[in-house]
């Protein structure tokens, strides 16, 4: 609890708050004050909706407090580490004997994240309109929500109450602690010997973050491949990164049990290898906050690993409920949420008919090279039936990659065979999340890689890299062009 922690507090929870006395009715209820929460009361107080939102414990959700911000604060650093290590290359000489002050690390991340968090500060939403409720919101009847001895009567709501980190049951580990993403960013020392269990995109951030800053890092996934949703390529890819930075990876590989042995922590694997560390942090998923919520009085389906029922709508089994961002749907991002948001207050206060599948959605996991994704894979083209042509270039025949020594990653685009239309595409390099929006755009208005083969990329950009793939298409349609007859 430094001075930071203590600012970002103040801001998103703060102790002396009170909330208001509830309006008879509101138009719409919000549960949960993540993005996607907040994102809602935004866009119901555009419409001049009589407007609450309920949180439980800090305005902002996972993305401000131990998700988003806080990981991409500390990978900012673990990337200067990395250019510091590789600065030779560049011809810089830093004297040897440096290293890296992780508290400082450590202060930087809870800086930032509390100058960030004003932004989510109960009394900016009070003066957009809309009443804000500090405290654990459960339902009571099918149109009321109780907050602490306040009722909250209204004629819409929607629950966007997200997740929280799954609970392992492995023997032994409750009794040896572990760190989670709700902890881990309060660390204030390094941990010199760190296993990250989950192979997912939080589990390889850390998993590099910390060999970066000199841990001696293992990489533990039950998968048999890092960040399975993702193309195989360039997870292989980045495995090979990774290794290369000096972490030990298991793949295909379980922990049996752990043991506190003195301040060691012993990792029993099964098949009968043992590792000793001092931390670990433990990353193997998440579930939908669905406990507490009473949803039953609401008549709201829900499944405990699934989270909340919900038609394309949004709307929950009971019509006027709706549900929107981690709690409902698989897509887990910050940015989903806040389209969802956007979406069902206009289905619930406008009559809107917009439906979830009708998004776009990129991601992108910021590693070092980042993998960034849209669309859809080949799999995914073929179980849709779809004849799918791949078109791949790679980011060392690109100048700007090879001037920046950031060669590492390729762009692959995947179009309807025969035509020229983009069904998704994985970009990987090293700022691949800012540069797939321009293949998103591509997606969601329709344009053809013709488009986007004609556009002008300024040079030298890596960018330049989803034209190179683009052309191939244009060459190989090019090639199969019939000659035109000549005229009689
Ligand atoms: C380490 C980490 C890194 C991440 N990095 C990224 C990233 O780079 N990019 C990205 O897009 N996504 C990232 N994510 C995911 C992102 O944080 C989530 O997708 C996003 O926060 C979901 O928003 P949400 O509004 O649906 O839910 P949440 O942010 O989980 O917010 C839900 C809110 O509801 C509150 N709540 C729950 N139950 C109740 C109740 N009964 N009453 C009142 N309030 C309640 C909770 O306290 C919480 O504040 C990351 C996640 C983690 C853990």
């Amino acid at each position: 609890m430094d001075k930071y922690n203590r600012k970002l507090l103040q801001n998103v929870f703060p102790t002396d708050w009170k909330n208001p006395k509830p309006a008879d009715i509101y138009d719409l209820v919000v549960i949960g004050g993540g993005p996607g929460g907040l994102a809602a009361i935004v866009n119901a107080c555009q419409l001049n909706a009589k407007v609450a939102v309920v949180e439980k414990e800090h305005l902002g959700g996972e993305c401000l407090n131990v998700g988003c911000i806080p990981s991409k604060a500390l990978l900012r650093c673990s990337r200067a580490v990395a250019e510091v290590s590789h600065a030779s290359e560049y011809g810089i000489e830093i004297p040897r004997g440096w290293k890296v002050d992780f508290t400082k690390v450590m202060e930087r991340v809870r800086r930032l994240r509390s100058e960030i968090s004003a932004g989510d500060a109960p009394a900016k939403f009070n003066q957009l309109g809309a009443d804000v409720f500090l405290g654990m919101g459960r339902f009571i009847g099918t149109h009321q929500l109780q907050v602490g001895s306040q009722t909250l009567r209204f004629k819409k709501a929607i629950i966007a109450t997200g997740t929280q980190p799954v609970r392992l049951t492995t023997p032994g580990l409750k009794d040896i602690g572990y760190l989670t993403n709700q902890t881990v960013f309060n660390l204030t020392a390094l941990p010199p010997r760190l296993a990250v269990i989950g192979g997912g995109p939080i589990g390889c951030e850390m998993a590099q973050a910390f060999q970066r800053f000199g841990s001696k890092v293992t990489f533990i996934t039950h998968n048999a491949n890092l960040l399975p949703r993702d193309d195989a390529t360039a997870t292989e890819l980045l495995k090979t990164v990774m290794l290369a930075e000096g972490i030990q990876i298991f793949v295909k590989t379980e922990v049996e049990r752990f043991e506190k042995r003195g301040k060691e922590k012993v990792l029993h694997l099964k098949g009968g290898k043992s590792l000793v560390v001092d931390e670990i942090l433990i990353a193997v998923g998440r579930v939908p906050a669905v406990e507490g919520l009473d949803l039953q009085k609401a008549k709201v389906a829900f499944d405990l690993k699934t989270g909340i029922a919900c038609e394309d709508s949004m709307q929950t089994s009971n019509p006027d409920i709706y549900a929107i961002g981690d709690v409902s749907w698989r897509h887990k991002f910050t940015h989903v949420s806040k389209e969802m948001a956007k979406l069902a207050v206009q289905n619930a206060l406008n009559g809107g008919q917009f439906k979830r599948s009708s998004l776009v959605i990129p991601w992108c996991t910021y590693t070092d090279p980042e993998i960034a994704h849209v669309g859809m894979n080949e799999m995914e083209a073929e179980e849709r039936g779809i004849p799918v042509k791949t078109l791949m270039a790679e980011l060392s025949h690109i100048d700007r990659a090879v001037v920046d020594g950031e060669t590492i990653g390729f762009a692959k685009l995947h179009v309807k065979d025969g035509t020229d239309q983009l069904l998704g595409a994985t970009l990987m390099a090293r700022h691949a999340g800012d540069m797939i929006s321009e293949l998103s755009v591509a997606i969601a208005s329709q344009k053809g890689l013709t488009a986007l083969a004609q556009a002008i990329h300024p040079f030298p950009t890596q960018s330049e890299v989803i034209r190179s793939a683009a052309d191939v298409l244009q060459k190989s349609m090019k090639m199969k062009k019939p000659a035109r007859k000549k005229a009689a």
